[in-house]
């Protein structure tokens, strides 16, 4: 694989970065071709929100952290994206979440999911894995799509599911899981789907989500307990909505003809 040579002071060079690394994460057999068109979809909608964390999206995240760290048996998925772009914050959160941590994958193989181990591994050697050999099955979803671990998102009662496939999210609703995604696209039937859809980057959300699950910690049950129940994601998902009108809104009336940023 060629090195990324591509100079800091290129205005896109952090997407491009991340390209990058989605094609190095290709090769090593760690994402399903398929992952190249959800980055795709995911950046584009990331130019519709302004390329930041916008407020319903931390406000989702807090009540995402409070649900996990109220949680009984929380689980923090994993798929080749996630592992490609954020594969040592995603170790760092499940542990600030006391959260278990599954490799799942909607277009399943052995290789890649040994793949994905071998790239976890690499940020913590001892780190445990389920996911491996699923014994379980979501219920109305074809064998492949439906593996779960027994000990993992079987037994949970919460789970973080990124990136995750729209039919996947519902089934786990259906399952009575509490689904929280991370969905670029509010528009999404996964963002459609879960009990809270954080509609961010995951490469912003995650950091974020470990300083807030640090800080978080040493809150009250009662607190957690209270911004859990007045969390809306209904709500949440029209504030993105809203926030793209306004900002497209301004941009059209601002005009964004040879403008360097937006
Ligand atoms: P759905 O099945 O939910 O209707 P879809 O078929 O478009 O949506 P999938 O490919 O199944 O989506 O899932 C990937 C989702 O992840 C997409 O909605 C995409 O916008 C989103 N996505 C891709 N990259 C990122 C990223 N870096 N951060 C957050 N979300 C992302
Ligand atoms: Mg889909």
């Amino acid at each position: 694989m060629a090195r990324f040579m591509v100079p800091k002071s290129h205005p896109r060079y952090w997407s491009l970065y991340y390209r990058h690394r989605l094609e190095e994460a290709m090769e090593k057999g760690i994402l399903a071709r398929a992952g190249m068109i959800a980055h795709g979809r995911g950046e584009a909608f990331d130019y519709l929100i302004g390329e930041k964390t916008v407020k319903p999206a931390e406000e989702a995240m807090k009540a995402a952290v409070a649900k996990f760290l109220l949680a009984e048996h929380p689980v923090v998925s994993v798929n080749g994206n996630v592992a490609a772009l954020v594969p040592e914050e995603t170790i760092k959160l499940a542990k600030a979440l006391n959260a278990r941590l599954e490799i799942n994958l909607f277009y399943r193989t052995e290789e890649r999911v040994r793949a994905i181990a071998e790239e976890l591994r690499k940020y913590d050697q001892d780190i445990e894995l389920l996911g491996i050999n699923p014994t379980r099955r979501i219920p109305n979803l074809e064998s492949e799509r439906g593996k779960v671990d027994e000990e993992g998102i079987w037994k949970a009662d919460v789970v973080l599911v990124p990136l995750e496939d729209g039919d996947r999210t519902e089934a786990l609703v259906a399952m009575g899981k509490f689904v929280v995604t991370v969905d670029l696209n509010p528009l999404s039937r996964s963002a459609r789907m879960a009990d809270i859809t954080i509609v961010d980057n995951i490469i912003r959300a995650y950091p974020r989500m470990i300083q807030l699950a640090e800080e978080m910690k040493k809150l009250p049950r009662g607190d957690l307990e209270r911004i859990v129940e007045s969390y809306d994601n209904g709500k949440i998902l029209s504030s993105v909505l809203i926030h793209m009108r306004d900002r497209l809104t301004k941009l059209a009336e601002g005009g964004i003809w040879r403008k360097k940023e937006l």
